[in-house]
Formats: structure tokens, C-alpha cells, sequence
């Protein structure tokens, strides 16, 4: 066992678990709150992309989730994003 190392899966990753798109760390419905606001950090000044990549989980997550309405999936996961970039 080798501790601290960085590379790999860490366990505070906030990974979405399929097929149930439920938070890998914390169980909530991803993208958890956690998870959200390390997006937005991540993604602070191109927000383009973070809207292309939440798209691209949601276009799966409606695959695994067929029960779900579409317009929940969508407030979910792409609802949360504020319009508006950050001005610093
Ligand atoms: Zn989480």
C-alpha cells in the first residue's frame, strides 16, 4: 500500500457511477455540490467547455437514465452552471 501519491483514482474524485450517475464519494446525484463547484473552478475561464462537457454527460446519463424526464436530466445537470462568467 503506498500512500499520498497523486496519480490514479483518488478518493475525493466526485466520479459520476454509472448507470445510476450517482456521486462515487458522496452518493448524491451527480454532479453532486462538491463536484459542481470544482467544475466551475476548473472551468472558470472557459466556460464553453464546461458547457460541451456537462452536455456530453447528460447526452449518457439519458441513455442510463430513460426513466427520467429529460427536463429534470437537463436542470441537473446543466442547470446549475451560472449564465454569466465570473468578470475578476
Ligand atoms: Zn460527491
Amino acid at each position: 500500500m503506498t500512500g499520498g501519491d497523486e496519480s490514479g483514482t483518488r478518493p475525493g474524485e466526485h466520479s459520476p457511477v454509472t448507470p445510476d450517475w450517482s456521486c462515487g464519494t458522496c452518493g448524491d446525484d451527480w454532479p453532486c455540490s462538491t463536484k459542481r463547484n470544482r467544475l466551475l473552478d476548473e472551468y472558470q475561464v472557459d466556460r464553453a467547455s464546461l458547457s460541451v462537457y456537462l452536455g456530453s454527460c447528460l447526452a449518457a446519463a439519458s441513455q442510463d437514465l430513460r426513466t427520467a424526464p429529460v427536463s429534470s436530466l437537463q436542470d441537473r445537470f446543466i442547470g446549475w452552471v451560472p449564465r454569466s462568467p465570473r468578470t475578476a
